[in-house]
């Protein structure tokens, strides 16, 4: 049974399985291409979704795009919409900025086999929802509408906020991020669910003109496309307050029950040490890895390295390193499909799915895995049975390879030929260190009596 850490129970807690399991995850907002760390919190989503899948267990995703209602400062209910803010820099109208972003969030996620969630709803296509939600939540006395067209969440109707974060109303300090406290709220931890405004990307509604906060966005969406029981919610550890404890203070407010069942958040990346964000200037795209003549699939790789709930510090350095391991597993698997088949290895097969259901330890997934490539004990059609069927939850693309006569790295052919003399001429420690090099490449040789093979 896959278990997951509980931000809001602050312990690990079971995932019932055996039934469908809905899942909602916060998703882009989509003025900027998602940025490896971004990807590294979608992957949790896809890790949670594909253990779950092979216990047959049907999941359902929802992740929303944020076209609109993203303020560049969310935390003090200030600044510009960051798609509209952008759009103006890049000279183009706002939703078309959106939607080509939008599409190379889809190619990105692609290249890094997520898979695609079954609901992927737009934000600026589900206003009536957000409308009628808000509705709901004045009628319900959780919410105030103001003369000026903007609502407000009256926060102190909803007593259990800030229990994900442990930012609770009574220990929330007025306004630490701006000087006063914004006159119109009856309490200072208030926030909006509509703000009013003209102009491109906004609405029309019954209290005035204007545009949803991004807050309610999630909890309408999630609603809809999820109903009123979800089981998991996920997003990047930032999330848990404000956005999550706002959430959640809007869904229960309007159902009338805990709507959500586990929060699960993803720890930051960080590059050269300090959090990846556009404003630090460390960030790396997708593009830049292929650029650098790696395989996308190595920055799943590299997340695999680290348990979802550690800061992983991501260098070009093991970013390098976790490309070889996923050529040398393709060429391995490739190599071990020319023996006979033979079944796999139940014991790194029950250690590897130990590993995931524990809170998915994936670097305890793959010692298992590199033990298995080293045990001389397994036969090698036990070692490819095991890794394929492994790999429908690595999502490695580990049997690409297979049946596939490679055309040799650079360099490779004459290390080949070099250590072949070496071997000739008896000076094993030159043809072991030449055996090394080439598995840095990507090559594996083995020697037989008839000589030496590569895969
Ligand atoms: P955004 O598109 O800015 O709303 O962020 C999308 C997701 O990426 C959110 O779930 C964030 O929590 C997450 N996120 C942002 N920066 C990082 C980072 N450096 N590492 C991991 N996740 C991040
Ligand atoms: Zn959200």
């Amino acid at each position: 049974m896959l278990r997951i850490y509980d931000t809001r129970a602050r312990q690990v807690e079971e995932i019932a399985a055996g039934r469908a399991v809905r899942m909602y995850a916060c998703g882009p907002t989509v003025y900027r291409r998602a940025h490896v760390g971004n990807l590294r919190t979608y992957l949790l989503s896809d890790l949670i979704r594909r253990v779950l899948e092979r216990r047959r267990t049907r999941v359902v995703v929802c992740q929303n795009i944020t076209d609109v209602g993203h303020l560049v400062d969310d935390s003090a209910d200030g600044g510009e919409d960051k798609v509209l803010a952008q759009a103006r820099a890049e000279g183009l109208a706002p939703l078309e900025l959106a939607r080509h972003y939008e599409a190379a969030f889809v190619s990105d996620t692609a290249a890094l086999n997520l898979r695609p969630p079954e609901h992927q709803p737009r934000a600026s296509e589900n206003i009536d929802l957000m409308i009628e939600l808000i509705a709901k939540l004045i009628e319900k006395g959780h919410a105030y509408a103001l003369p000026d067209g903007s609502v407000f969440f009256d926060v102190r109707t909803f007593p259990t906020y800030g229990e994900i974060s442990g930012n609770r109303l009574d220990s929330l300090k007025p306004a630490h991020r701006i000087e006063t406290v914004d006159p119109r709220k009856r309490f200072h931890a208030d926030w909006a669910l509509w703000k009013p405004g003209e102009g491109e990307l906004t609405w029309d509604t019954p209290w005035g003109r204007g545009f949803p906060g991004w807050h309610v966005e999630c909890s309408a969406m999630s609603l809809r496309f999820l109903g009123p029981h979800i089981d998991l919610h996920t997003g990047g550890i930032d999330l848990r307050f404000p956005h999550h404890e706002d959430e959640r203070a809007q869904s229960d407010a309007v159902a009338g029950h805990e709507v959500v069942r586990r929060w699960a958040h993803g720890e930051h990346l960080l590059f050269d040490g300090r959090k990846m964000a556009k404003s630090t200037g460390n960030v790396v795209l997708l593009p830049d890895v292929v650029a650098a003549g790696l395989d996308p699939l190595a920055v799943r790789m590299a997340f695999l390295e680290h348990r979802y709930r550690q800061q992983l510090n991501l260098t070009w350095d093991t970013l390098r390193a976790a490309d070889r391991t996923v050529r040398r597993w393709r060429a391995r698997v490739a190599g071990w499909a020319e023996s006979v088949s033979a079944p796999l290895s139940r014991e790194h097969l029950d250690r590897v799915e130990a590993a995931f259901d524990d809170d998915l330890d994936t670097p305890a997934a793959l010692r298992a895995l590199r033990e298995l490539e080293r045990d001389e004990s397994v036969a090698p059609g036990a070692k490819l049975e095991t890794f394929l069927h492994l790999d429908q939850v690595l999502g490695l693309d580990l049997s690409v390879e297979i049946g596939r006569t490679r055309a040799l790295p650079a360099g490779a052919g004459e290390l080949l030929e070099t250590r072949a003399r070496a071997r000739e001429a008896g000076d094993w420690a030159e043809s072991d260190r030449l055996r090394d090099e080439l598995a840095s490449l990507g090559v594996q040789v083995s020697d037989t009596p008839e000589g030496q093979t590569w895969v």
